[in-house]
């Protein structure tokens, strides 16, 4: 375990320029890697909980540091490669217990090769789109503004995901003390047979990382499932009516969703998974083989 924190040498890109990191609200920080991927890093009187950490492009004990908390609990949302990046960097590492068995064997060397290969459209798609707001709009925040790929660093040493087997496993109804913050652990399986959410019930927040944001929804990977996804989505928004003020999201342009989404969601997941769902060819970005239920702010990606 490196107790420095590293300079670039051992990452591909500088923290200190990679990452967007800020408080939202008191005790709530969001460490943005724009375009990318959203982790949160929650404080609480005893110790501090950071949920995902990204993509291992940078050190995100930096900008963990920076924020001031040390080894925080790390708590992953699910085992996507985007979301346990920096798992070696911490010494206690959560994760659900129907977590996958390859982890321990590192990210599939040919699914980073997938996400690197698709930058250059991509990258293109968010400056013509941050150029468009920029003129008309200004909704992007400085965590929508991704900043350079690292294609040469990559050429050069390679882009590898290594997280060590988690230290700890959670279960649904699982609550994690931080002392004056409790966050209840939400078995919600669908995009992932592992994926959760953390609730802190007295704060009315609900953190849905892959389970709702605005944009593409991907339920097509190995290990999704339509069913589960609308079961999943649908039980966050029976149970969660009226006591959730805000859901914290991982991806995409906005980290934040209001509680109703959930509610819009599971019915559009409920349509999907009955066939009853008007689908149409999912963007070339996904691959082929993907269909997509299109909902404007919002769609959902099945396998064909
Ligand atoms: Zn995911
Ligand atoms: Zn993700």
């Amino acid at each position: 375990m490196a107790d420095q924190i590293s300079g670039d040498a051992e990452f591909l890109a500088d923290a200190r320029q990679w990452f967007w990191r800020g408080p939202i609200e008191p005790g709530i920080a969001l460490i943005a890697e724009p375009g990318h991927v959203f982790s949160w890093l929650i404080a609480g009187a005893e110790r501090s909980l950071l949920l995902d950490t990204g993509l291992g492009i940078a050190d995100i004990r930096e900008p963990v540091a920076a924020l001031g908390a040390d080894q925080p609990l790390v708590v992953n949302s699910h085992a996507h490669f985007d979301h346990v990046g920096g798992n070696a960097r911490f010494d206690e590492v959560a994760m659900h217990e129907s977590a996958p068995d390859w982890l321990q064997s590192g990210t599939d060397p040919e699914l980073l090769d997938a996400y690197a290969g698709a930058m250059p459209e991509l990258s293109a798609a968010w400056r013509a789109l941050l150029e468009l707001d920029r003129e008309c709009a200004f909704l992007a925040g400085p965590e929508a503004v991704p900043r350079p790929w690292p294609q040469a660093a990559i050429a050069e040493r390679g882009w590898l995901i290594e997280p060590p087997a988690p230290t700890r496993t959670l279960r649904d109804g699982d609550v994690l003390d931080l002392g004056d913050r409790r966050l209840r652990v939400i078995h919600t399986p669908g995009h992932a047979a592992e994926h959760i959410c953390l609730l802190d019930e007295r704060a009315g927040i609900l953190w849905a990382q892959d389970q709702v944001y605005y944009g593409p929804l991907l339920i097509f990977e190995r290990g999704s499932s339509i069913q589960a996804f609308a079961c999943s989505t649908r039980r966050l928004a029976d149970e969660l009516a009226g006591a959730v003020r805000t859901v914290y999201t991982a991806h995409c342009l906005r980290y934040s969703v209001p509680p109703q989404f959930l509610g819009e969601v599971a019915a559009a997941a409920e349509a999907v998974a009955a066939g009853e769902a008007e689908m149409a060819p999912a963007p070339a970005l996904f691959g082929p083989g993907v269909r997509a239920a299109d909902y404007g702010h919002f769609s959902i990606l099945v396998p064909a």
